[in-house]
């Protein structure tokens, strides 16, 4: 289990549905839930999923970075209509983003001192976890550290698309809630986000 700090998101009630909705029986013959997960994941996304085979429509990029409304246009490979056509074109009940402990992209971010090239949007919009844990955290270890940002991160990108009016109508209308796992590559255990409690927990 990963604790986090509370108050440091601001999620509307009803942002986040529950396990137990993914896990229950379902008749839907088209993907009902979108996971979004890294490029750099090394096994299929589904995989460590529970749910029904069929439910998944799986999007696989950088970092598993979605970019907010302001973001969008100028992030490489996502655009506002990109993100728009996917919530369009599918009926998407659930989404669930879903970070990983091996993730090399947060792992880059560990690093004292980042690297100049990199392009300067890509650093605002990925760095945003690091900062949320070196301002509120005292982690103990690098292990630790890495830990807690994979766990900000994905809540980042949660709040991100939480940032396109599209995505807030559903959310309001209460046909789409939001899912954020972290997968442990070793063992492919499973944490999911539990607003309640303000931690990331076994499922
Ligand atoms: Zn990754």
């Amino acid at each position: 289990m990963f604790r986090l700090k509370a108050g440091l998101h601001n999620f509307q009630e009803g942002v986040f549905g529950s396990t137990s909705d993914l896990t229950c029986p379902t008749n839907v013959r088209k993907p009902d839930t979108l996971m979004i997960a890294c490029s750099g994941q090394g096994t299929a996304p589904d995989n460590v999923s529970f749910g029904n085979p069929g439910r998944f429509s799986i999007l696989q990029h950088f970092g598993a970075s979605m970019p907010s409304k302001s973001e969008c246009k100028e992030h490489e490979g996502l655009s506002c209509d990109g993100v728009k056509t996917l919530f369009d074109r599918h009926d998407f009940r659930h989404v669930i983003v879903c970070g990983h402990l091996g993730c090399a992209v947060i792992r880059y971010w560990l690093q004292p001192v980042i690297e100049q090239h990199v392009n300067i949007l890509r650093q605002q919009f990925e760095k945003r976890a690091r900062d949320l844990v070196d301002k509120n955290y005292v982690p103990h270890t690098d292990a630790e550290r890495c830990a807690l940002m994979v766990c900000k991160h994905v809540l980042c990108q949660i709040e991100n698309l939480l940032t396109h009016p599209f995505v807030v109508e559903r959310v309001l209308a209460e046909k789409t809630s939001f899912h954020g796992w972290v997968v442990d590559d070793e063992t492919a255990r499973v944490l999911g986000y539990s607003s309640e409690k303000s931690a990331f927990v076994p499922i």
